[in-house]
């Protein structure tokens, strides 16, 4: 903003980029934006131009971005919600789905949108489900995760759409890079990928178009374009590990920025040509249940969730 002008067209700049050294005005960030997303991909082969994309969108402004980009481009591009049932003093939940009406209404009124009210379909909400049992918050996030993990590709799969794509961004990526890393948990690290092709155990592909994108980015891009969306974080993620993980990339990024993409790239390049070999992924099996893949035998931990939600829920299932 201010001092700098567009690179392209010398007019006045919404936007510097220091990472790039790239200032842009507001029509020449939303190309840059639609055109970088429409490259990553390309070259991820994340989906064709005549599949049908399933946009998993909360309220936010990456998953609402998302969906912008994806119709301006001429894609197939449908929206789901999931309603949480988080209330938190705040109606956080329906207060999102609001978000995600409006934009369906103002920018997507030729395409569908999904909604599935957890409540009203198991019977609980996510605060419900995780109970009041010590672990809380942590528990109640892990839980969340799960629930929308099951759900986007049930929903996915029976609706027939060759991919589910999340607004995911480099903010997010990188930070959860940074904890699998200091954890060095492999099997995550191995599944932390821009898109994740369809198996025939039943999962549905899955793509993270924005992954490239600062937070910062995606912020400016639902803001240029007159996206309205939800600015508050979750009620429950108030402190989560993965907000001290961004606090510290954040950090390390103004003092030398570019430090999360290239932290990001320079690991997705390695797993291209395979850290880690000889390492074996657990096989997956089909739960009895829903028949979506589980790596532990009998009921997946949705299904043991949902069937009996009033039993202790131990750590291990998740
Ligand atoms: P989060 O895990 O909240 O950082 O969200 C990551 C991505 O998951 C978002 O960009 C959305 O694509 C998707 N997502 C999060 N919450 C919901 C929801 N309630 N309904 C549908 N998609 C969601
Ligand atoms: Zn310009
Ligand atoms: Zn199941």
């Amino acid at each position: 903003m201010g001092v700098h002008r567009c690179r392209k067209c010398a007019a006045q700049s919404v936007i510097y980029m220091p990472q790039h050294r790239l200032a842009l005005c507001a029509e020449h960030f939303l190309a840059w934006v639609e055109k970088s997303t429409l490259d990553f991909i390309a070259k991820h082969h994340m989906f064709e131009p005549l599949d049908r994309v399933l946009v998993a969108v909360s309220g936010g402004k990456d998953s609402l971005s998302l969906w912008r980009i994806l119709l301006k481009s001429g894609f197939q591009a449908d929206g789901l919600y999931i309603d949480l049932g988080i209330d938190a003093g705040g109606a956080y939940s329906k207060r999102s789905g609001e978000y995600v009406r409006k934009f369906w209404r103002t920018f997507a009124p030729e395409s569908q949108l999904h909604v599935l009210d957890l409540a009203s379909l198991y019977g609980k909400t996510v605060p419900e489900m995780a109970g009041r049992r010590a672990g809380g918050r942590k528990k109640l996030c892990s839980i969340c995760g799960l629930v929308k993990r099951h759900e986007m590709n049930r929903v996915a799969r029976e609706l027939g759409y060759q991919v589910m794509v999340t607004g995911h961004n480099l903010d997010d990526e990188a930070a959860v890079l940074f904890g699998n890393t200091l954890r060095w948990d492999v099997e995550y690290l191995l599944r932390q990928a821009p898109v994740l092709p369809a198996e025939e155990s039943g999962l549905a592909g899955k793509a993270k178009p924005l992954a490239r994108f600062y937070e910062r980015e995606t912020a400016a891009y639902a803001i240029v374009s007159n996206i309205d969306y939800i600015e508050d974080e979750c009620p429950f993620s108030k402190g989560a590990t993965s907000l001290r993980h961004k606090e510290v990339l954040n950090s390390m990024e103004n003092g030398s920025p570019g430090t999360k993409l290239q932290f990001y790239h320079s690991f997705l390049r390695a797993r291209k040509k395979g850290i880690f070999p000889g390492y074996e992924r657990p096989v997956l099996q089909a739960c009895p249940k829903c028949a979506q893949a589980t790596g532990i035998p009998g009921l997946c931990a949705f299904c043991r969730l949902t069937t009996d939600a009033e039993k202790s829920i131990g750590e291990e299932i998740l």
